[in-house]
């Protein structure tokens, strides 16, 4: 990997603790990062445990309160800065990225810019954190409302965008003047090193941001949800792990953001342009090998065009290329983990077993490791693990509908609600469906609805909070309402 780098001092193997870069000597235990494709071991980082998040937590406590007290702007050049920065070396980052995760090096390099563009959205929203003048309810009161910083805020991201979902919630916390103690995943710690290694060059304060390597997620999960200097942790990862930082939050009222698990939907109607349809589920349920939240899960499609679908997806999903993230033309890298591979393994068994089809794919890949094949399964029904459960993997489950009212009522019956998708051209029927579905995001006629511009986020059990946009200060932000009597 050192050899792929302009810059190999990217390629960070100490963690970022208080100010301190914290390198894996005999002080401390170690872990090892590796390479998904290959095995390949690519980094020792030490493996930090709650006193390292102690420190980082106290150096964050002591930083915040200068940084809350620069002007937006001030903030805002610092991390324009960064961003400029991570725009400059983009392709060292893909690199280290594609190294830890998997993804194919253009997916890689699609990442860091996306990441990059919560840190330009965000640096240009730091000078809008507006309040409100409201009128008096006396004629010698005037009512005032600021927007203040929440203050320390902790973070755990997950291994699917190393880089992206830790950018998405450290830029909107550090834009309002919060100060950060980030945890990724142990899998992928390498994407946040570097991205914080690029904010101290961009000139963040000593102590505001901290990166802690560790195995030990539950243990510093704690610390972030009891240590009484944080006032909010923002998570994205599973829904199971969600629940116990929200129990765990509960003692001390601490405000918790939420990107947890989905099981989106994804209806293809009798009049949809049926190419658009299926170029928008290769991007929904093939990008990233199937590992995101907002991965297609469950593609519904009524009786009248579902042979055509069908064949016109296996023929697309036929046409990917699985191999090692930086070899030309890839499209589909290997899955992070063994267990991963087993998941969607038992989800395709269970289907079967029951009826289904397999029209393409099923099985491991011949490069063998935790490359699998692309998936087609056709006649899937609802007692079926697919239905229920996100398979986080290249598996698309493709169900038949006859009515409106069946398919709505077949995507809302889950207890997530985070993407959903539909294709269809009826303008009425457009706007019915978008209106019933219960997500908290609805691709029409598209496969792909990320963007820094847009609200990201969930209903039910797929979490709280919204990440990204106009509205994204606000996870990081209280309203104070001051009453002024004029006496
Ligand atoms: P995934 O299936 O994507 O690995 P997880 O929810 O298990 O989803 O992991 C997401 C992040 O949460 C990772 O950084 C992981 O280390 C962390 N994590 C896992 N278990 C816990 C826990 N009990 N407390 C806090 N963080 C945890």
């Amino acid at each position: 990997l050192n050899a792929r780098l302009t810059r190999p001092d990217l390629l960070v193997t100490s963690a970022l603790v208080g100010g301190e870069w914290v390198s894996a000597d005999a002080a401390h235990q170690q872990f090892i990062v590796t390479n998904p494709a290959t095995g390949a071991e690519i980094a020792t980082l030490p493996d930090l445990d709650v006193t390292a998040a102690r420190s980082a937590i106290q150096a964050a406590e002591q930083a915040r309160h200068n940084w809350a007290a620069q002007t937006g702007k001030t903030r805002a050049s610092v991390l324009r800065r960064w961003h400029d920065l991570l725009i400059k070396h983009a392709d060292d980052l893909a690199e280290i990225l594609t190294a830890e995760m998997g993804k194919p090096l253009a997916e890689a390099k699609g990442e860091i810019l996306y990441g990059a563009s919560y840190i330009e959205w965000f640096a240009e929203e730091a000078k809008r954190i507006y309040g409100d003048v409201i009128p008096g309810h006396q004629p010698d009161k005037r009512i005032i409302v600021i927007k203040q910083p929440v203050g320390v805020v902790a973070g755990i991201t997950p291994w699917n965008f190393p880089n992206a979902m830790l950018a998405r919630k450290i830029a909107p916390a550090l834009a309002v003047g919060c100060s950060f103690v980030a945890k990724p995943a142990a899998e992928t710690p390498l994407s946040a090193l570097a991205l914080a290694k690029l904010g101290e060059e961009a000139g963040l304060p000593t102590g505001l941001l901290s990166v802690i390597t560790s195995t030990q997620a539950a243990l510093l999960g704690q610390e972030f949800c009891t240590n009484p200097l944080l006032r909010k942790l923002t998570f994205t990862g599973s829904t199971k792990v969600g629940k116990i930082l929200m129990r765990q939050s509960a003692d001390q009222v601490q405000k918790t953001s939420m990107e947890l698990g989905g099981n989106a939907p994804f209806i293809v109607f009798n009049d949809a342009d049926l190419d658009a349809a299926v170029e928008g589920a290769m991007i929904s349920k093939y990008r990233n090998n199937g590992q995101t939240c907002v991965c297609a899960n469950r593609i519904y499609v009524q009786s009248g065009v579902y042979d055509a679908f069908a064949e016109k997806l296996v023929a697309a999903v036929e046409a990917l290329k699985v191999g090692h993230g930086t070899e030309d033309g890839v499209t589909t890298g290997p899955m992070i983990t063994a267990a991963a591979v087993d998941k969607v393994e038992a989800h395709i068994s269970n289907a079967t077993a029951r009826g289904a089809k397999l029209a393409t794919g099923g099985s491991r890949h011949a490069l063998g490791g935790t490359f699998f094949e692309p998936t087609v399964l056709t006649g899937v029904t609802f007692d079926m693990d697919v239905a229920r459960e996100e398979t986080f993997g290249p598996v698309a489950p493709l169900f038949r509908f006859e009515t409106e009212a069946d398919v709505i009522a077949q995507a809302n019956d889950t207890e997530f609600g985070l993407a959903s998708y539909f294709f269809a051209r009826d303008l009425g029927q457009v706007f019915r469906v978008a209106e019933a579905l219960e997500y908290g995001m609805v691709g029409i006629n598209t496969g792909l609805i990320s963007t820094e511009v847009a609200p990201f986020g969930g209903i039910k059990q797929s979490g709280q909070g919204r990440e990204g946009s106009k509205y994204g200060c606000d996870d990081y932000l209280e309203t104070k309402y001051m009453c002024l009597g004029l006496g």
